[in-house]
């Protein structure tokens, strides 16, 4: 970004981690959806990473290849008056699901009528209320699978290198934690800093196979966030 003036340079927040309000307000978006397509102008789409009932997350993150498979939504239809039992790419053969949007744009990007992947903003939800910025990713390969008897939908993503001024200081470490790991870390140290319980700030650190939630000041970093950081 940048005027007549030169360089605009937006502080980037300190954290990663944010509240419902603060990421409905960034993205203009509900959080009703897990995926929200969007390719046009500087509004990015964005998946939600959620947990399932039990606890587990319903997308995998493999962090030794660095890919991000989401699984598709599942589809109310008028016919049935509910949840279909397959995921669905059309409503009713005329109107696209977001699956059928995501899986468009997939595979424009992998026939080549698309240059470049449609980029992808992801957050995964650590609690009720509490939202990690992942960042942003290329969505580069959709593919429709039979899982427990009905069709789903999957999503490969890969890491953008892209970052855009309005969004956090994401931090690589950080990032490719799983969610599940993150969500653990958040529940044990109830949302506050492990050393000091400052509950501003705060990071996720992994030191050998332990993940702490730790504040800037006990990172050992200066905060360096605005002049009252
Ligand atoms: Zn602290």
């Amino acid at each position: 970004m940048s005027n007549f003036l030169g360089e605009v340079h937006v502080p980037k927040r300190p954290t990663s981690i944010l509240s419902a309000s603060e990421l409905m307000e960034r993205e203009g978006l509900m959080l009703q959806k897990s995926m929200n397509f969007r390719d046009k102008d500087e509004a990015l789409s964005v998946f939600l990473v959620l947990a399932k009932e039990d606890g587990e997350f319903k997308d995998a993150w493999d962090a030794k290849k660095l890919r991000l498979t989401f699984e598709g939504h599942d589809s109310i239809t008028k016919e049935t008056g509910g949840k279909s039992l397959d995921q669905l790419l059309m409503y009713g053969g005329e109107k696209l699901t977001e699956n059928g949007k995501f899986y468009k744009a997939a595979h424009a990007f992998k026939d080549g009528t698309r240059a470049e992947p449609l980029q992808v903003q992801v957050y995964e939800k650590l609690d009720p209320g509490v939202w990690f910025d992942k960042g942003i990713f290329d969505l580069v390969d959709a593919v429709g699978v039979t899982e427990g008897g009905r069709k789903v939908f999957k999503f490969l993503l890969l890491p953008a290198n892209s970052e855009r001024n309005d969004r956090d200081l994401v931090l690589e470490e950080e990032r490719f934690l799983s969610a599940s790991v993150k969500a653990a870390a958040w529940e044990k140290a109830k949302g506050r800093c492990a050393a000091c319980k400052l509950q501003s700030g705060l990071r996720f650190v992994q030191s050998g196979k332990n993940i702490q939630l730790l504040c800037a000041k006990d990172r050992g970093e200066a905060s360096g966030w605005g002049l009252l950081g």
